[in-house]
């Protein structure tokens, strides 16, 4: 496995991929969801190229930047049995040199939901994303359900931007008792780990609803409010209950839906989502 951070060593060892090149984007604190990627992108791709970089321009200026867990030694030692041929480890100077003034942006994607939340997040997402595929110039990129917005975000930008890839999206992994898996779960002590699960129960509730006939989009939406208020140290930001590809919010529910929610437990902010539909 070849290990390189510069952009010279990474288009050198890019020379040295062949066949289709499958490429997984992560900020590194590798759990489960991750590795799910790259087994996807090993099965489908002959060469694997895993990026690890915490990007600060996704991150605001209240968020927690300083303290995203990273641990590479560990990411390294998870990466390895899985037969991925080269990791992409950047620094922030390397991406960002001195000057740097360039962005991509999408546009009514990025509005709701998490963009609402967190104004130039989506900004930082895209515009590195885009590096990373310049860089890597891989065949097939994975990202994973999780962040359901950010890759429609993705798929949006690679169809208006062509580039040469197909974007794959793979299922989220879960905990056993239904947690998402998520790099901040770290953040999560005491019954603040059990309160994370209102989340998965919330969507629950709304798949329920739903499976039992109610397509009101309002009332799957209150359902899923109705258990975050039940749970004290849950604070909502937004639930959702969306058209799965404009992500406009639905007055009634007919084709595939995105439902989906950011609640604050504690001082951890967590999203989820289920695609009903
Ligand atoms: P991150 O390191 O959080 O930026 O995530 C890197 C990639 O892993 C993104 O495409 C995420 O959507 C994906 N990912 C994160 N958590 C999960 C999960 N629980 N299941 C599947 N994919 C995930």
């Amino acid at each position: 496995m070849m290990i390189v951070s510069s952009l010279d060593e990474l288009r050198s060892a890019r020379l040295l991929l062949d066949g289709t090149v499958g490429l997984v984007p992560t900020m590194g604190y590798l759990h489960e969801g991750h590795l799910s990627l790259i087994r996807r992108a090993k099965a489908e791709c002959k060469s694997v190229v895993v990026s690890i970089f915490v990007n600060p321009t996704q991150f605001g200026p209240n968020e927690d930047l300083a303290k995203y867990p990273r641990d590479l030694e560990r990411d390294l030692k998870l990466i390895e049995p899985l037969g991925v041929d080269l990791v992409w480890n950047p620094t922030a100077e390397v991406m960002y040199p001195n000057g740097y003034q360039t962005w991509v942006e999408v546009e009514a994607l990025t509005k709701g939901l998490e963009g609402a939340m967190r104004p130039s997040h989506f900004r930082g997402v895209t515009t590195v994303v885009a590096k990373l595929f310049n860089a890597v110039q891989p065949h097939k990129a994975y990202f994973g359900q999780k962040d359901a917005q950010q890759a429609a975000v993705i798929r949006r930008m690679t169809q208006d931007l062509n580039f040469p890839l197909e974007v794959v999206v793979c299922p989220i992994v879960r905990e056993a008792d239904g947690l998402a898996m998520s790099s901040r779960n770290k953040y999560l002590e005491g019954d603040d780990r059990k309160a994370a699960l209102v989340l998965f129960q919330a969507l629950s509730a709304a798949k329920e609803a739903y499976e039992t006939g109610e397509r009101d989009a309002e009332t799957l939406r209150r359902k899923m409010k109705e258990v975050i208020a039940a749970e004290p140290r849950a604070q909502m930001q937004y639930v959702s209950c969306a058209d799965y590809d404009s992500l406009e919010e639905l007055e009634t529910v007919t084709g595939k839906t995105l439902f989906s929610m950011a609640v604050l437990i504690g001082k951890t902010r967590l999203i989820d989502n289920f695609v009903l539909g």
